[in-house]
Formats: structure tokens, sequence, C-alpha cells
């Protein structure tokens, strides 16, 4: 985040999260990205330890009790030393928490948040399955009703945490006859009898953060587990997709910002024909379209941010908003990260550098959290809406009649 923006105590707050990402053992991240590691649990204590869970929780949780720009900056330097980690800080703590914290009942608060936030315990959240993770409404998890508990069998995948999870948000059909935002329950499962994760995926980056499958066989959880009722998964669905694609942005940002520190301190020195390279305009016109496209990114991120803490923003407006943010830093990160890679020439695609591993972590943000298709479908939406709604009706000069034959009707022909 730009630090001319923050106050004194976000500064602070930065430089705690700095502190984080400055102690993550270099082995730690190696070995997760070799896969010798398949949970973190240590990342996760030592960020709880620290109180660096739960930003914009409650303070009587264990939280911090702030905002979502201070949200965001812990976000993006979490993502600097490894996005994985950055996934796993946002996953437990940012998302499955805030929904239990806005839908669930006391004992889940005190079972799940309060140790999480400690860094004692871990979260996932599940809703992608193999059938398809965009398609959300049509999932094939199933809950039927027995006594006073909810039996769940179902498959979900790309779990993030699956491995080493010990809580898992599950969203299960409840009443198939529904309409699809009337259908789906949003449960709290502990891993119990019936619950079994698998890490099976060869993932090209973000790994060692557990992404695993996720198998539910008959698996009882009693009714009060479901966050904002029977059928409320919509609501907690819609919530969570702020902290996901928000999160997802911040941390983007994160995790791109060495490469650009990289190639600059690269160019700077690196000589070609007698020359640093960055004296070539190909190269250090590259330098420099990274770092304005990262301050673009930073800015939207930021925007976004600032209108969820100022309360005063309808809700249409922000799903846009996040959802551009998403869109558009994600893929500013995926070309920074490569302008970066050329900058560096052959050996910016060795693991002499960390690049390689940077251009392989963050080609997943465009994915992820619902892929930037789906984004583009939101902003759509919520734009034609908005216009119709707000903008159209707003008074402001209608530049349309600014042209000389304006006013031929006759020729504005729509049909
Ligand atoms: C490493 C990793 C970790 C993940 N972590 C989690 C997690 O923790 N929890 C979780 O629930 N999920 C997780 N996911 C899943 C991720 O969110 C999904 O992969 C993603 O939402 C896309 O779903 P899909 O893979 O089923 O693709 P599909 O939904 O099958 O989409 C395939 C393609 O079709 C396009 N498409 C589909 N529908 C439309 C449409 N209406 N308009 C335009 N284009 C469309 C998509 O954009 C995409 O390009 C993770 C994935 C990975 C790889």
């Amino acid at each position: 985040m730009f630090d001319f923006l923050m106050t004194d105590d976000q500064k602070k707050l930065r430089d705690e999260a700095r502190d984080l990402a400055s102690w993550v053992p270099k082995e730690l991240i190696l070995a997760m990205d070799r896969e010798e590691i398949q949970f973190p649990h240590e990342f996760l204590s030592e960020a709880g330890r620290r109180n660096l869970l739960g930003i914009r929780l409650p303070k009587k949780y264990g939280g911090r009790g702030l905002g979502w720009v201070d949200d965001i900056i812990v976000a993006e330097e979490a993502g600097v030393a490894s996005y994985s980690l950055a996934c796993l800080w946002g996953v437990g703590a940012d998302i499955v928490c805030e929904a239990i914290i806005e839908f669930g009942i006391d004992e889940l608060k005190q079972a799940v948040v309060v140790p999480l936030l400690k860094g004692e315990t871990f979260a996932a959240e599940c809703l992608t399955e193999p059938r398809g993770g965009s398609d959300f409404f049509g999932a094939a998890t199933k809950a039927r009703k027995d006594g006073s508990d909810w039996i769940i069998s179902g498959q979900k995948r790309f779990i993030v945490g699956a491995e080493g999870a010990d809580w898992f948000l599950v969203y299960a059909v409840t009443d198939p006859g529904a309409p699809p935002h009337k259908r789906i329950t949003a449960f709290m499962v502990p891993r119990t009898k019936g619950v079994e994760s698998k890490y099976i995926y060869g993932l090209m980056g973000v790994r060692g953060g557990g992404a695993g499958r996720l198998i539910l066989d008959e698996v009882r959880v009693p009714e009060r587990y479901a966050l904002n009722g029977i059928n409320g998964g919509y609501d907690v669905f819609v919530r969570m997709m702020i902290p996901e694609r928000l999160g997802t942005a911040a941390m983007t940002i994160g995790s791109v910002r060495p490469a650009v520190e990289i190639a600059t301190r690269y160019s700077s020195k690196r000589k070609a024909f007698g020359f640093p390279i960055m004296n070539f305009q190909a190269v250090g016109f590259k330098i420099a379209d990274c770092v304005m496209q990262l301050d673009a990114a930073r800015s939207l991120c930021y925007t976004t941010a600032r209108a969820i803490d100022s309360g005063t923003v309808h809700a249409g407006r922000i799903r846009r908003m996040v959802s551009q943010s998403k869109k558009f830093v994600t893929e500013t990160a995926w070309d920074v990260a490569n302008k970066c890679m050329q900058t560096m020439g052959g050996i910016g695609y060795t693991n002499v550098y960390p690049l390689e591993r940077i251009v392989r972590d963050i080609r997943l943000s465009m994915i992820w959290v619902g892929t930037n298709e789906i984004m583009q479908l939101i902003i759509q939406n919520e734009w034609y809406k908005e216009f119709d709604k707000v903008l159209s009706k707003e008074n402001v000069r209608d530049v349309e009649m600014d042209a000389e034959n304006a006013d031929k009707e006759e020729e504005k022909v729509y049909e």
C-alpha cells in the first residue's frame, strides 16, 4: 500500500507484517515449493502469535478490530514472502472466520475462531467441486436432514489447506427443488468421521499449502453448525466473495512486488554492449511500465478497500469494484512478472532467482476465487444495473446531446 496514504498506526501495522514476512525461513518456502511440506503449521502459529490473523475481526475473538485498508496492507506484505503462505493467511482467518463471526453461533466462534486466530488450528473453505467451480449454484454435494442433524455427502476439489485443516466450511445443497439461490447451506464441518482429505494435485505453483481433494462420506453435523441457517448459504457466499477476491488482489500485489525489485536491481547492474541494460529503452521502459502498472493496481485495490470501509457504497458497486480489483490486479501482476523475467534474460528462467517461482505462483490468481471471466461477467452485470438505476439518473451534463445533429432522433435507430 502507498505509505503516504497510511496513518502512523497503519505504518506500524505494515512494519509488523513486514517483520512476519522477514521471519519466514527460506527453507520453509523452498520445502513447500518442493512439496516436502504439505501444510506449514509453523507459519500460521507465528502469524497467530504476532496477532496478525483476523485483522478485521473483533478483538474479543482475538482479531485486531480494524478495517479493510488495514487488512490489505497486511495482505500485501503477507504475499511478499510466499503466495502460498499468504493464501493460508487469508483463507482461515479472513474468510472462514469472518463467515462464522457474521453468520455463526457463539459456540462456533469459541470453537473455531478463537483458536484459529491464535494460529493453533486451521479452517478451509470448500466451494469448488470436480464438476465445476464457476457454476457454484449447481453444486452436487448434498445434505439430508436426520433428526436435528444433517448428513453431508459429496466431493470438493482444489481446497487450499484441505490437508491440515481442522474445520471445513462446506457448501451443500439442502433443498434441491428450490431456486439456485435458496437451495444451498454453508455448514461448518469438523474433521470427523466420514471426512477425508487427499493431497493429490501436482500444482504448477502455490505449492505446499495443502490444496487437495475433500471427500465427505455421510458426514453428520448438527443443524446449529449451519451458518445463516438452512438454505441461507447464498448470503454467506456473497459476503465471502469480498475477502476472497479483494484479499487475492492485495496479496498478488505483494507477491509480484519482489519481481520488480529484483529486475530493477539486476537491470541496473547487468551490462551488455558495455552499458547497464537499464540504459536500453527496451529494458528500462519495461521496468517503468511495471512500476506504473503496480501503482495503478494498488490504487484500485486501495480505493476499493476505502469504499467498503466507508460503509456508504451500495452492495452492487462494491461487488463491481472488488471484481475489478481482482481481475485488473491479477492480470497486471501476470504481465509485470513476465516483463520482469524478460528483463533478466536466461537467468530469470532459472532457480538462481525466485522469479520463475513468482511466475508459477501468481498464474493461479487469474483462475481461483472466481475466474477472471467470471469477474468480467460480474463487472458487466453490475455496471449495467448501476448505470440504469443510478448513474443515468444523476444530475450530470448529458454529453450525448453535444453533437451537431444530436437532435435527429430519427437517426438514432436501435432496432
Ligand atoms: C491451487 C488451487 C487452489 C484452490 N483453492 C480453492 C479453495 O480453497 N476453495 C475452493 O472452493 N476452490 C478452490 N480452487 C478452485 C478455483 O476457485 C476454481 O478452479 C475456479 O473457480 C474455476 O473452477 P473450475 O476449475 O471448475 O473451472 P470451470 O468452472 O469448469 O471453468 C472452466 C473455464 O470456463 C470458464 N467459464 C465457466 N463458466 C463461464 C461463464 N459463465 N462465462 C464465461 N466463462 C466461463 C471459466 O472462466 C474457465 O476459463 C482452487 C483452485 C486451485 C487450482
